[in-house]
């Protein structure tokens, strides 16, 4: 199934999405993500009940977890070719030539705050920053709480997956030798445009994609993952507990606008889109 959060005046609801006819279903009581997942084994005999479609074209999305209840974890380089232009790149602080593969992965956070939905303006902060970067990413959604969790048992421990935009500030990211204040700028996670549950797709074999103005970017497989996602849960829960709505960004792939030379970083009118098969499609606009 298909969970997106429905934006109508200032209020959020939760809706089942029919990818293939391009409507959705709001559920009756249910207004938000997090307490949908925490309570999911509850409210699923009711979810067939029968409220009336209406068309996605007619509504607004919001992020499907409008508004995470702690930072999201995020993984750097997570893809090889990516760790190889970003160590080539100059924006790596610390970086050595030839060590860019690390024996464990680098983990870092966005704040809540960084959050918006599909087709939502992300600013560009030109008063902090003036390298303003894309990361598509698949986003692991977890659902059943659990701390020391074994590879073994991480999936079991997923609700479901969606896409998000891992925007970076590179000047931010290097100067500060710590990657927090590059990433957790105001609008800079996109996250949407839904989740699918965790029974629709194989996580390990998703095609990635990023286009910027129509430009294919990015383009790869989650095969492609150095930590595959049954390690990245064993690390992160290990001596922390993971809880319902937790969100993991697995990691961008090769194709970010510091793989070039030079760089090609984002500017006001820029249209940045992200799909990922089995989930659907994510874009939004740059705004100065
Ligand atoms: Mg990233």
């Amino acid at each position: 199934m298909k969970f997106a959060s429905i934006l109508r005046d200032n209020s959020t609801s939760v809706g089942i999405v029919n990818s293939a006819t391009g409507r959705i279903r709001p559920l009756a009581g249910v207004t938000d993500m997090v307490d949908l997942i925490a309570r999911y084994a509850d409210i699923e005999p009711s979810l067939a009940s029968n409220t009336q479609e209406i068309a996605l074209a007619d509504i607004k999305l919001a992020a499907p977890i409008v508004m995470p209840r702690r930072n999201i974890f995020c993984v750097g380089k997570n893809y090889r070719e990516h760790a190889r232009e970003f160590s080539n790149s100059g924006f790596e602080a610390g970086a050595k030539k030839g060590a860019e593969i690390d024996e464990y992965p680098a983990i870092f956070s966005k704040g809540p705050n960084t959050v918006i939905g599909p087709d939502a303006p992300v600013q560009l902060h030109s008063t902090v920053t003036s390298s303003v970067d894309y990361e598509a990413e698949l986003a692991v959604i977890i659902g059943k709480p659990g701390r020391n969790i074994s590879q073994k048992d991480a999936y079991n421990h997923i609700f479901g997956y969606t896409i998000v935009n891992d925007v970076t500030a590179r000047d931010r990211q290097k100067n500060h030798k710590q990657w927090f204040m590059g990433k957790t700028l105001d609008t800079f996670c996109p996250m949407g445009p839904w989740i699918t549950t965790s029974d629709e797709l194989d996580p390990e074999n998703l095609d990635v994609k990023c286009w910027v103005n129509g430009e294919l970017r990015q383009n790869a497989n989650t095969r492609d993952l150095i930590f595959g996602i049954p390690s990245l849960i064993a690390t992160i829960s290990a001596g922390l507990t993971l809880v319902p709505g937790d969100i993991i960004a697995t990691g961008t792939p090769a194709g970010v606008g510091i793989g070039f030379t030079p760089p090609k970083f984002l500017k006001s009118g820029d249209v940045v889109a992200i799909e990922i098969s089995g989930i659907g499609r994510l874009e939004n606009r740059f705004v100065a």
